[in-house]
């Protein structure tokens, strides 16, 4: 697990344990394998406190990859990516509803497969320029994102976790000469109804 996507757990713990709550039921917190020992290892280099930092707001639980995850009314499947580490892109499918998210990639077919006819994709496009000067590849550009979106017949693209700096409108473009489907370049905040 890559920092900049599971540092944030940290404050929502400390929301959880100390924030206003109208019941005190735990959030289920499911960690790709190994990831229990990844969280443990960084809570450990906190100032100690009593309790269990994380079991005590968490019902936390480590999912199967290889298998389709049960989650209410919804299930979850998974993939894995071409990324530096091992990473799995996650399909979600409640009712007539589905979300594919990409996670960290570079192009993979794995990942068009999972995200074969999802309703809405929601793709990196980390890359300012198309592929990456060394070798393993990990990451994605808005194009290839579109290119991404185009194969699996997705019905609409949300690109995230593109540069800061990034021109939003140059990322639709790019993304554009792929895709013809509803394109949106998302930020914190941003709903969808499907
Ligand atoms: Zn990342």
């Amino acid at each position: 697990m890559h920092a900049d996507h599971f540092l944030d757990i940290v404050p929502m713990r400390y929301a959880l344990k100390y924030g206003d709550r109208t019941n005190a039921r735990k959030p289920l917190l499911y960690l790709p394998p190994g990831g229990l020992e990844m969280l443990r290892g960084l809570v450990s280099a906190f100032a100690r406190e009593s309790g269990d930092f994380l079991g005590d707001v968490f019902d936390v639980r480590t999912y199967d990859p290889s298998a389709p995850l049960h989650v209410g009314d919804m299930v979850v499947r998974f993939a894995p990516t071409s990324h530096y580490i091992a990473t799995f892109a996650i399909r979600f499918e409640a009712a007539s509803a589905s979300v594919t998210y990409s996670a960290d990639t570079a192009p993979d077919e794995r990942v068009v497969a999972l995200a074969s006819g999802t309703d809405a994709f929601v793709c990196e496009a980390t890359l300012s320029a198309d592929g990456e000067a060394e070798l393993p590849r990990g990451h994605l550009s808005a194009r290839e994102a579109g290119v991404m979106a185009k194969r699996a017949n997705v019905r609409r693209l949300l690109l995230s976790h593109y540069p800061a700096a990034a021109d939003v409108g140059t990322l639709e473009t790019d993304a554009r000469a792929a895709y013809a489907g509803r394109i949106d370049v998302v930020d914190d905040g941003f709903r969808i109804e499907l």
